[in-house]
């Protein structure tokens, strides 16, 4: 098989999984229990606890364990605009936002707050200029990814921090799922930060919420008050350790994944550049390649790839079954041939040249097949 929709999930890396099954095996007590085995653990999970902190550059930051990106969203959006409701009404949010940012703004909105869209540039990059223009004292929230899902562009995180300086009730939440191992940002200035394992070759199911300030969240649903009270419920420390371990390794392989899949990534574009169908779209991060079939349906494509043993996806996994227009394509002002059409391949430091050959060959047999439909 080859694998090339690793921006909807990696698979888990051998070393990360021998660590997730020895905590399982040695150390699968209750993290909050007093006795020995469970102090022991928790010491495992502090110590994991600093090692994501650390490699995040973080170390005055703190760090709330989830159960993945989602919920790391919904706890930052949810618990800090439940707080800040009496400071104003404002929310900026950008238009490349996953669902799980979305659709919790979305409620929100319903509830009577006053939801903004920061427009996009043509590039698939937030509009710094339109973001100063709709900055003032009423904005208490504004979130904007790191890097998008759907083609890889990087967003100016750390110009957004500047411009928000000068808005202290501005509340800055960064969803930076898709960033680990692939952009070097530096998030001192952001208040909320969401990551998930399985982005990076973690195990499904575990991700974390860092915060500038712990004081300023609170929870969104309520327990037994694990995590700083932030979210309860026994902590997944097998999957919690895991992460730590894949984080640090795919902090260390970041540039050597990143010239080889760049390398990956301009062969793929070199062999398609005289097929006159075939649109692709700029990407910062070589990982994301976003194309398509200009006339033919991306489903098609993705079918006809997964004929052939190629697995890539339409828009992403997680909005794939909605019948919508993709918001990035559309936002970057793309017709609607070239958002209907379009596949997104994605790879990982698992992928190998001979998957890319694979894949180049899949895409050229899929061209001549459906060549009659494309415009
Ligand atoms: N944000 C982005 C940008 C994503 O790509 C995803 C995963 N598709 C999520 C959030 C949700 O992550 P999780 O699966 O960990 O809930």
């Amino acid at each position: 098989m080859h694998y090339f929709d690793n921006a909807a999930t990696t698979k888990p890396d051998a070393e990360v999984l021998d660590t997730f099954n020895k905590v399982n095996e040695k150390y699968y007590f209750n993290t909050a229990s007093l006795h020995r085995a469970g102090r022991n653990s928790e010491k495992l999970l502090e110590a994991s606890r600093k090692q994501v902190l650390d490699i995040f550059g973080l170390k005055n930051h703190h760090c709330v364990f989830t159960s993945g990106a989602t919920e790391s969203n919904n706890i930052a959006i949810q618990s800090t605009l439940n707080r800040k409701k009496k400071f104003g009404s404002t929310i900026l949010v950008s238009q490349l936002e996953h669902p799980s940012v979305i659709n919790v703004v979305d409620y929100y909105k319903s509830e009577g707050f006053n939801v903004k869209f920061i427009k996009t540039t043509d590039y698939g990059k937030v509009d710094l200029n339109h973001l100063r223009t709709l900055m003032n004292d009423e904005v208490i929230f504004v979130t904007v990814m790191a890097v998008n899902n759907i083609v890889g562009t990087v967003q100016p995180v750390e110009e957004i921090a500047e411009i928000l300086k000068e808005y202290p009730k501005a509340h800055f939440h960064v969803d930076a799922t898709q960033a680990v191992g692939k952009a070097d940002i530096n998030y001192k200035d952001v208040d909320t930060l969401s990551i998930s394992a399985h982005k990076f070759h973690g195990i499904k199911g575990a991700g974390a919420l860092i915060m500038k300030e712990l004081k300023s969240m609170s929870p969104v649903f309520y327990g037994g008050g694990h995590e700083e009270n932030i979210r309860s419920g026994t902590v997944n420390l097998p999957a919690i350790a895991a992460m730590a371990k894949a984080l640090r390794l795919s902090h260390e392989h970041t540039n050597d994944t990143f010239s080889r899949i760049d390398g990956y990534n301009r062969s793929v574009r070199n062999a398609l550049a005289d097929y006159r169908s075939i649109v692709i779209q700029p990407s910062d991060t070589p990982h994301i390649l976003n194309m398509s079939y200009v006339g033919a349906k991306g489903e098609v494509v993705v079918n006809a790839l997964s004929e052939k043993n190629i697995m890539v996806s339409t828009t992403s996994a997680c909005a794939s079954k909605l019948a919508t227009l993709n918001e990035t394509l559309t936002a970057m002002g793309q017709s609607v041939d070239v958002i209907n059409g379009s596949i997104r391949v994605s790879m990982s430091k698992d992928t190998e040249e001979n998957d890319v050959n694979m894949l180049i060959k899949g895409l050229k047999e899929v061209y001549e097949e459906i060549g009659d439909v494309l415009i």
